[in-house]
């Protein structure tokens, strides 16, 4: 039985209680390195959090994509990192996840210089979308999992902004536990994007992609891979930053890359 039918019968039958198979944790330590860094409580809680995730989303393949337990665990995962200390569902919203084979053309509108509409079609290698549908492509899914420390990772990024959008709108600002909280993270993040935009405009290279650049939204989901992949850097780099990250996702990545930013090649 596939992993989908196994964990959509033991959800249905027992949602807080089952039996994570031992094939797919040897599934998730091949083909996610940041697995085997999670401390042992984390990894049950993940466990957990995939079978709830399996559970009540839809999974198509598109352009032929076969879905097989390997890109269902994977993109479950790397979802459910996110929301590990998080108490609710993992994604309330969300509906169905779309898997490409590799990039996938897109549409875009945008009003340019001269007032008018205009649509133009670009390669994509993740959208999500405010209905509570995630678009990927499966080769990038696969390399933002293998590669633990490069800050790339289209499948963190892309359910950072369904996080983003459990408000209405993708627009940095996620849920947050308070008044006091909205009111620190938007200076916080505001300080943080203005002197980001500052070094972008003058060509400095910073630990955040140049394409957090873009807006809130992208600040925000750039931000967080760089807060579960690059997480010494940005703390370093940005400690109040970081701070903000780790009270909104209650997890503290740092912790579980210790002893592995001292080879020269991950500084
Ligand atoms: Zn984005």
């Amino acid at each position: 039985m596939s992993i989908l039918n196994t964990l959509r019968s033991e959800f249905s039958r027992q949602p807080t209680k089952h039996a994570f198979k031992q094939e797919w944790i040897h599934t998730l330590k091949n083909s996610m390195p940041l697995y085997a860094r999670l401390p042992p409580a984390l990894k049950e809680t993940l466990h957990q959090k995939i079978t709830h995730f399996v559970g009540t989303t839809s999974f198509e393949g598109r352009d032929g994509l076969e879905l097989s337990d390997e890109i269902i665990l994977s993109v479950s995962a790397q979802a459910c990192l996110l929301v590990l200390n998080h108490e609710d569902a993992p994604y309330p919203d969300l509906h169905t996840v779309v898997l490409f084979p590799t990039a996938f053309s897109s549409t875009i509108e945008a009003i340019e210089d001269d007032g008018i509409l205009h649509e133009t079609t670009v390669q994509c290698e993740g959208e999500s979308w405010e209905d509570g549908t995630v678009l990927l492509a499966w080769d990038s899914v696969n390399g933002g999992a293998s590669n633990l420390s490069d800050g790339e990772n289209v499948t963190l990024h892309e359910f950072a902004h369904q996080l983003d959008a459990l408000d209405g709108d993708t627009d940095g600002v996620p849920i947050l536990s308070c008044v006091d909280a909205f009111h620190t993270w938007a200076t916080v993040l505001g300080e943080h994007c203005c002197d980001f935009l500052e070094k972008v405009m003058q060509g400095e290279v910073t630990v955040l992609d140049p394409y957090a650049a873009t807006s809130p939204g992208e600040f925000f989901a750039v931000a967080t891979e760089t807060f579960f992949e690059k997480p010494h850097q940005l703390k370093a780099k940005r400690p109040s930053l970081y701070a903000e990250l780790q009270g909104f996702y209650k997890l503290d990545p740092a912790a579980w890359f210790e002893g592995y930013i001292d080879s020269p090649e991950n500084v």
